[in-house]
């Protein structure tokens, strides 16, 4: 189990470049930290154009780390909308088609 703060920014800068066309920010706090009462969330950050955290309780493993990490690049990608609704999904099948979770699912 991968929990450096490096290891993710490495799957974000890679997932973007592969499968977002390189079209998120680059500027992106990635990292594990404790989100109360949640797997993750994305939120606009002070110094970066947003902060992508990881509750490390419930990144049981690196395959579960990027299942993650790709659910709230969707986030991002969507921003502001941060609804779960058909815009998301459609996201999310595309990257399955893509071959985004070839190996982790
Ligand atoms: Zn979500």
């Amino acid at each position: 189990m991968n929990l450096s703060d490096g290891w993710l920014a490495g799957w974000y800068r890679r997932y973007n470049e592969r499968y977002f066309a390189g079209d998120l920010p680059d500027e992106v706090d990635v990292l594990y930290a404790p989100v109360k009462g949640c797997c993750a969330d994305v939120l606009p950050g002070e110094l970066d154009d947003f902060v992508l955290r990881i509750n490390p309780a419930f990144a049981l493993d690196a395959s579960i780390a990027r299942i993650t990490l790709l659910h709230e690049m969707v986030h991002i990608k969507l921003w502001p909308n941060r609804r779960h609704g058909a815009a998301f999904y459609e996201e999310i099948k595309r990257l399955a088609q893509a071959g985004a979770y070839k190996g982790i699912l």
